[in-house]
C-alpha cells in the first residue's frame, strides 16, 4: 500500500470516471515504496492531452507535444502524461518523437530503470512488469531492457543511472554497468547544462563520494574538456558535508588547482554564484587561520559571514582539530560588534574626504589602514579616535592632503 495525496486520488478518480486508467508512476511510486517523501506526483494515463483538458479546470500544456500537460489543484502542478512509446531522445529530456499507446506496459518499457517502471492505484495496487520491486529490495539500478540500447537512445541516463545510485545508496546491476563503459563516449553528445544538473544532484546526494563511479566506469573523459584535470588524491566527500551546492562541489575540486576549477565550472554552465563560492573554498581550505581574535577577524572582514562559518565547518569536517575553538571565538566577535568590515568602520569616507584626504586613493587607502588597525584594535572603532589617526598620520606623512 502507497499513501497517494488526496489530489493524485482526485485526478485519477476523475479520469477513471471518463472510462480512462490512470496511475501514479515512476519516481513517486519508487521513493513511497522506500518511505522516502517523493519530490512531486506523476500521473500516466490512457486519455489523450485534448481529451485530458476537457476534464481538468485548470491545466497547462508543459509538454503537449510529448503528451504532458500539467494539472493544477491547490496550487500544486501534478503532470500528466499519455501512455507513449518514444522515439530516439534528442537532447536527453524529449525523444525526437513519441508515438501514443493504449498499453500502459508499453508505457512502462520505455522508462530507464526498473525500480522507475512501475506504476500504483488504489484500486490495482503496484503494478510491477519489469521486476522493479525485486531491484528496489536488492538495492539494484537496472534498465529496462537491453542496456546497451537504453543506453544508446538516450546517453543522460548514463549519469542518471549513477545519480540514481547515489540518491539511494544503490549498486549499479553488471550488465547495465557494462553497457555504461560501452556507451560513455555517447554522453559527448548530451548537453553540457543537463550533465552539470546531474552531477549536482549526485553531489548533494546521501553519497556524494560515488561520484568516483564517473572516473572507475570510464566515463569522465566525455563529461567535459577539463574534467579529467581534477585532483582525486584526497576526496573527503562524504554525507555529513551541509547539502549545499557551492560546498560539495568544491570539496570535490578542492585539490584541483584554481584555473582548472573555474574552467571545469564553466565548461559546465554552472552559476556565477557557486563557481564564487567553490572559488573562495578553493582558495582558502588549507589556508592558516590565526587562533587569535585579531587573526579571526582578519578572515571574516574578506568573506562574507556564511562563508566564513562554512568554512570552519568544512575545515573541521577535514581534520582541522581548532575548529571549534575558532568558531567560539568568531561567536564572541560578533556578540561583541567587534569591526570587521568597511561597512562597519565608524568613518566612512565622506568623512575622510572631510578631514581633508584627496578623493579616490587616498581615501581608500585611509579606509583600508583604519580597519587594518580596528581588526587589532576593536575598542579604537570611535570616531574622532579614527579621524585623530588619520590626520595626524596624514601630516607627518606630508602627502595625501589637499
Ligand atoms: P527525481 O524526480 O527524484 O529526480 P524521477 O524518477 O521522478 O526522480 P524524473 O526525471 O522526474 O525522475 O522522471 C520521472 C520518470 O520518468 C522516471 O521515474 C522515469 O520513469 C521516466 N524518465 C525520466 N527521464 C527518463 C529518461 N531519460 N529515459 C527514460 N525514462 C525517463
Ligand atoms: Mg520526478
Amino acid at each position: 500500500m502507497i499513501k497517494t495525496p488526496r489530489e493524485v486520488n482526485e485526478i485519477i478518480a476523475a479520469l477513471k470516471a471518463q472510462g480512462y486508467e490512470a496511475f501514479a508512476v515512476g519516481g513517486c511510486v519508487r521513493d513511497s515504496l522506500l518511505g522516502r517523501e517523493p519530490g512531486d506526483w506523476d500521473i500516466t494515463t490512457s486519455a489523450r492531452p485534448e481529451q485530458l483538458k476537457g476534464i481538468f479546470k485548470r491545466t497547462i500544456d508543459t509538454g503537449i507535444l510529448h503528451g504532458t500537460v500539467t494539472v493544477m489543484k491547490n496550487h500544486v502542478g501534478y503532470e500528466v502524461t499519455t501512455y507513449r512509446i518514444d522515439g530516439e531522445y534528442e537532447d536527453g529530456r524529449h525523444p525526437k518523437s513519441v508515438e501514443f499507446t493504449s498499453s500502459l506496459k508499453e508505457d512502462l518499457r520505455r522508462r530507464d530503470f526498473t525500480i522507475n517502471a512501475m506504476a500504483y492505484s488504489q484500486e490495482t495496487g503496484i503494478i510491477d512488469e519489469f521486476g522493479g520491486m525485486e531491484d528496489l529490495r536488492a538495492g539494484l539500478i537496472r534498465c529496462v531492457g537491453n542496456p546497451m540500447d537504453r543506453f544508446e537512445e538516450d546517453a543522460l541516463r548514463i549519469l542518471r543511472a549513477i545519480r540514481f545510485s547515489a540518491q539511494l545508496g544503490f549498486s549499479i546491476e553488471e550488465n547495465t554497468r557494462g553497457a555504461i563503459r560501452a556507451i560513455a563516449p555517447n554522453l559527448e553528445k548530451v548537453s553540457k547544462e543537463r550533465i552539470q544538473a546531474e552531477l549536482t544532484k549526485l553531489l548533494l546526494s546521501g553519497h556524494p563520494e560515488k561520484i568516483q563511479e564517473v572516473y572507475e566506469l570510464g566515463i569522465s573523459p566525455y563529461v567535459s574538456k577539463w574534467f579529467h584535470r581534477v585532483c582525486r588524491e584526497h576526496m573527503a566527500l562524504s554525507f555529513r558535508l551541509p547539502r549545499k551546492q557551492y560546498i560539495r562541489w568544491g570539496i570535490f575540486l578542492k585539490d584541483t588547482a584554481e584555473e582548472d576549477v573555474v574552467r571545469i565550472l564553466k565548461d559546465l554552465r554552472m552559476d556565477n554564484d557557486t563557481i564564487f563560492g567553490v572559488r573562495l573554498l578553493n582558495q582558502w581550505i588549507y589556508r592558516e587561520i590565526p587562533l587569535d581574535k585579531p587573526g579571526i577577524r582578519r578572515a571574516m572582514s574578506q568573506m562574507e559571514p556564511e562563508y566564513f562559518d562554512d568554512l570552519l565547518i568544512l575545515k573541521g569536517h577535514l581534520g582541522w582539530q581548532p575548529a571549534a575553538e575558532a568558531r567560539a571565538l568568531t561567536e564572541e566577535i560578533r556578540r561583541d560588534g567587534d569591526c570587521i568590515s568597511l561597512k562597519m568602520l565608524a568613518v566612512s569616507g565622506r568623512d575622510l574626504l572631510e578631514a581633508g584626504l584627496a578623493p579616490g586613493q587616498a581615501v581608500g587607502k585611509g579606509l583600508a589602514e583604519l580597519l587594518d588597525y580596528v581588526l587589532d584594535h576593536p575598542e579604537e572603532n570611535k570616531r574622532e579616535t579614527l579621524l585623530r589617526r588619520i590626520t595626524s598620520r596624514q601630516l607627518t606623512e606630508g602627502h595625501g592632503m589637499i
